[in-house]
């Protein structure tokens, strides 16, 4: 009979809510604690909640076996106290379990891991570390049910997904993976706007894009949509070297950047202001500067929330932390890691920073519906997950059902099994997608 990790690994569950790291990898690890990131803290984006309160039971099957597997002595699901109705509907399957939950405030980010470990169990991570490192595994909530769904040999198809912003009819639903962006946009009634750019996992950590015939995977998140005239998509929608020629010139070293990072306020070497001087030097000078990128979470508050003056710390951090990796070069902290005493006075509330990034008119529920986007054709990309691209195993022409195994890694590389999302015909494959034309389309 197959283990869990094995079943995990055959069904094709990476991480849902972050850059989709094999699930298999991580069950296969003894640690103390166990926990569940129900924290969803990007403005906007409601769709664990309802997950939390549609699919409340196979989340704690789905938590209840890793707990196991993991060999935790403590199991938590965390979620924020405001979002009462999920607390109340994934604690109506708690009882006998040994798993409990834990709740969290309503700030961002308060689902980055360094933060929800620290919340949840106390324990800091070594600078640049894994959970792991302090005896934890955390899974995202949607990972935890592929989990489950794993158990019952479901492999992963769908992607749960809210589409919200300016669009008709904002809600939460289940796509299959390779669905496009604007049968997603179309689905939920169309835009509202004329012009509009997509932001693809949210505002603060996602990637923006204006193209329509981009892909779901087995890590999007939330689509939010804006009007192309929004200050948010003005800002991030011009050209990299612009971000920095403003930045050399512009930044007066306030520091606030710093002050407000919860990197540094949780006791990490991130300083953006130094990293800052960075962009006026070249050769070992700007490598010095680089260092106080490294540990940096590219969670964007120093962009979009504490700069006085618009500049971009979190893309000169994007930029150095490139720059130490292509040269080999760590940040090697020196000083203990100890949370700053005023780190919870510079907490941002979750409301504050969306009055701040413009969104208060578009903040909006996105009710789930068991209804699902049915589109003609999908394009399955290879490379969904931390690792290496899966390599395809059909050809085209090939009659596939839906759950076929599509593509597998390499022997002895970290990776994913991609599998068919609809049922059809293989229209095209090639090394990084394959194209599947819904039967009888
Ligand atoms: S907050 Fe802005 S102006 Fe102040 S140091 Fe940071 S980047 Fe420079
Ligand atoms: S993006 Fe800015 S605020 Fe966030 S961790 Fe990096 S340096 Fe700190």
């Amino acid at each position: 009979m197959a283990t869990l990790p094995e079943l995990i690994a055959e069904a094709g569950v990476v991480g849902a809510g972050g850059a989709g790291f094999p699930t298999h990898v991580k069950a296969t690890s003894k640690v103390d604690y166990f926990l569940v990131n129900g924290a969803e803290c990007e403005p906007l984006i409601h769709k664990d909640y309802e997950l939390m309160l549609h699919h409340a039971e196979e989340i704690v099957k789905g938590s209840l076996l890793m707990k196991n597997q993991v060999g935790a002595a403590t199991g938590l699901i965390c979620i924020k106290s405001k979002n009462k109705a999920a607390i109340d509907a994934i604690s109506a399957y708690l009882p006998g379990t040994g798993l409990a939950i834990f709740e969290l405030g309503d700030f961002y980010p308060s689902g980055d891991e360094y933060e929800i470990v620290h919340s949840a169990t106390g324990r800091l991570m070594p600078p640049g570390g894994i959970p792991l490192n302090v005896g934890c595994v955390v899974n995202n909530v949607e990972s935890v049910l592929n989990v489950y769904r794993s158990s019952i040999n479901k492999p992963v198809t769908e992607k749960f997904v809210c589409v919200t912003g300016a669009v008709k009819s904002p809600k939460s639903f289940w796509v299959p993976i390779g669905t496009t962006f604007g049968e997603l946009i179309d689905f939920c009634g169309g835009v509202t706007v004329e012009k509009y750019g997509i932001y693809v996992g949210g505002v603060m950590m996602g990637k923006l894009t204006f193209d329509r015939t981009e892909v779901v995977t087995k890590t999007t998140g939330g689509l939010i949509i804006l009007p192309e005239d929004h200050k948010l998509i003005q800002r991030k929608n011009q050209p990299e070297k612009n971000w920095h020629k403003i930045g050399k010139s512009a930044c007066d070293q306030c520091s606030y950047c710093t002050e407000y990072c919860p990197r540094y306020l949780l006791g990490y070497d991130v300083q953006p202001h130094k990293v800052m001087r960075s962009l006026g030097f070249t050769g070992q000078d700007n490598s010095m500067w680089n260092l106080y990128a490294d540990l940096c979470c590219s969670c964007g508050l120093c962009t979009l929330y504490a700069c006085p003056e618009d500049l971009f710390p979190k893309e000169a951090c994007d930029q150095s932390k490139r720059e130490n990796k292509a040269a080999g070069i760590k940040m090697q902290q020196k000083k203990p890691v100890e949370v700053h005493p005023f780190k919870e006075g510079r907490r941002v509330p979750l409301k504050q920073l969306v009055k701040r990034l413009g969104l208060t008119e578009f903040e909006s529920h996105t009710p789930f519906t068991s209804e699902k986007p049915v589109p003609k054709w999908v394009k399955i990309m290879l490379r969904q997950h931390v690792g290496d691209a899966a390599l395809s195993s059909v050809k085209e022409g090939t009659s596939v059902k839906t759950g076929d195994k599509l593509a597998e890694p390499a022997t002895g590389k970290m990776g994913s099994i991609i599998h068919a999302s609809i049922s059809g015909l293989v229209r095209e494959v090639n090394p990084a997608y394959v194209i599947i034309e819904a039967s009888g389309k």
